[in-house]
């Protein structure tokens, strides 16, 4: 179609992102009860939305025929207390991938590049390629990010770094001190996005105070979700943090109003639900702990992981990975995980921690297809 063909080629060349099979699909697919299906594919909250923001999206609704607030005040002004930054270093948007959409847009162009690693967040690439710019992938070390590789690979051209802490889908995490090293050393006409979607998670003898590096490095980029921990995956809200001048610069090429007005009020009550926080990242890491001894005992080899999430490892029978085959028996006992063969790990799968009862379900389900 001639239409179709006038789109530049770095745009007919993007691989669409593949997400996790929805419940319902999967539902009509094989004809399952919804409610006997459990997804376990997105890193979403098993305990679904926080309570406080559940109210305050019935008190929003109420104003549903008015634009939301484009300047987000409200939700600025609980980040600013929360975080102890001004206002005016505070980028809202719709989902943190928003956020990396808005970087990509402020700073990328074709004849540009985008640095990030070999098995890193599908978003990077998305991002990059749809400005035209070039991706350049560095070469995963342990699955995880070579930080030294990254910064030998900034060439002139390159201006922004995408990097994942921890990362999905591996569940691997650099310590901050050698974050912060990297930042220091990045030349500073180089947007250094930090994509902390799961920092909630991390154990506390891993916690590093990024937002601390706000003052010193103009160029750095902080980016949170509450999409994760918070359980508002589908409001779809995230934030960035950042240097006011770059903040600036994401204001002009963002949608004015970009986060709707439930969104706004969900997020806003649930940055001060901290029970639920705790809560969730207590079951997390009890199911955590249960995922991996599980694995242990099945002799499955599996990616330690910092997150709500854990990629494991599939053997090979006649030189072709169990991966595709253990995911389609899963899926027809109603358990939904997610493949990452897209991100260049065709042996492996990756499962959400669920609640105590999902993560029963699923690994019933993994033994059953293992066996059969
Ligand atoms: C889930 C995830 C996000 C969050 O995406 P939202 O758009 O905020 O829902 C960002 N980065 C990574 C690495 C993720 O896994």
């Amino acid at each position: 179609m001639d239409l179709c063909e006038r789109s530049p080629s770095y745009i007919r060349g993007i691989a669409p992102y593949q997400p996790g099979k929805p419940i319902s699909e999967l539902a009509r697919e094989m004809g399952l009860d919804e409610r006997k299906i459990i997804k376990l594919a997105s890193n979403e909250n098993p305990l679904g939305i926080s309570p406080k923001a559940k109210a305050a999206v019935k008190k929003a609704l109420a104003d549903g025929a008015r634009y939301p607030d484009g300047n987000a005040f409200q939700l600025k002004a609980a980040l600013a207390r929360r975080y102890k930054v001004p206002e005016e270093c505070i980028v809202v948007g719709n989902g943190s991938n928003d956020l990396l959409e808005l970087v990509a847009g402020a700073f990328l162009a074709p004849g540009r590049a985008a640095v990030y690693s070999q098995h890193a967040f599908a978003v990077y690439p998305l991002a990059t390629e749809a400005r035209g710019a070039r991706g350049i992938v560095v070469p995963a070390k342990n699955y995880g990010h070579d930080l030294p590789a990254m910064l030998a690979a900034i060439t002139p051209e390159v201006r922004v770094v995408f990097i994942a802490n921890p990362n999905n889908p591996t569940g691997t995490f650099v310590p901050g001190k050698e974050l912060e090293d990297f930042i220091s050393r990045a030349p500073r006409d180089v947007a250094v996005v930090v994509d902390e979607a799961y920092t909630e998670y991390l154990p506390p003898e891993c916690r590093y105070d990024s937002v601390a590096w706000l003052k010193t490095f103009p160029n750095f980029v902080l980016t949170r979700t509450f999409s994760k921990v918070y359980g508002l995956a589908g409001l779809r809200v995230g934030f960035g943090l950042m240097h006011p001048q770059v903040a600036d610069l994401l204001n002009r090429v963002r949608q004015p109003f970009n986060v709707n007005s439930l969104a706004l009020a969900a997020a806003t009550a649930a940055l001060d639900d901290r029970k639920f926080v705790a809560k969730s990242t207590r079951m997390n890491r009890a199911g955590m702990a249960r995922l991996e001894r599980s694995f242990k005992a099945l002799g499955l080899e599996y990616i330690p992981s910092c997150a709500n999430f854990v990629s494991f490892c599939l053997p090979r029978r006649n030189g072709e990975s169990l991966a595709g085959a253990v995911y389609g028996k899963l899926l027809r006992q109603g358990v939904i995980v997610r493949p990452v063969a897209g991100y260049g790990m065709p042996d492996h799968l990756r499962v959400t921690v669920g609640t105590p009862k999902e993560n029963e379900k699923f690994l019933k389900a993994l033994r059953a297809a293992l066996d059969g």
